[in-house]
């Protein structure tokens, strides 16, 4: 059993596609075990986005995350951080797999719907940066 975190970013929240995209977890054996609706602030975003610092995009995605609210939850089920960036999709939209959520869902790669954590280690660290351990369920 893993835990992975993901957020539904500002562009699908904006789209009302909440339901939707939680839908394709549940619907997948991936248990919604901490959820919550927050506006990261501009320090928040550029915290969790850290390890992107020096990329060239890194301030349009600070601003994009902080354009809205985003929902925040952590995914349990069996191999839950391969299985959730499976049914995300390629980063940019127009890559993604049909039947994806990004594909479905996103519209550039810069609002591209979903985040998922990449690694079991950095599923880790992004849970711990969002939930206190009495959230989780
Ligand atoms: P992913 O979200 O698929 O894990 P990355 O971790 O590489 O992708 O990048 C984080 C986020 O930064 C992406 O989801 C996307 O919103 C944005 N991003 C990545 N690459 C680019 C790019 N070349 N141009 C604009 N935005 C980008
Ligand atoms: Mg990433």
């Amino acid at each position: 059993m893993e835990q992975t975190l993901s957020i539904i970013k500002p562009d699908a929240v904006k789209k009302g596609v909440i339901g939707k995209i939680i839908d394709r977890f549940e619907s997948n054996n991936l248990r919604i075990a901490a959820i919550k609706k927050l506006q990261l602030t501009q320090c928040d975003a550029q915290s969790f986005y850290a390890i992107h610092k020096d990329r060239p995009f890194f301030k349009d995605l600070v601003d994009f995350m902080i354009s809205g609210p985003v929902v925040v939850m952590v995914l349990e089920g069996q191999n839950a951080v391969a299985k959730n960036r499976e049914l995300m999709g390629a980063t940019n939209p127009k890559e993604a797999a049909a039947g994806t959520i990004r594909a479905d869902f996103a519209d550039s790669i810069d609002a591209n719907a979903v985040h998922g954590s990449d690694s079991l280690e950095n599923a880790k660290n992004e849970i711990a940066f969002f939930f206190g351990t009495r959230e989780i369920c």
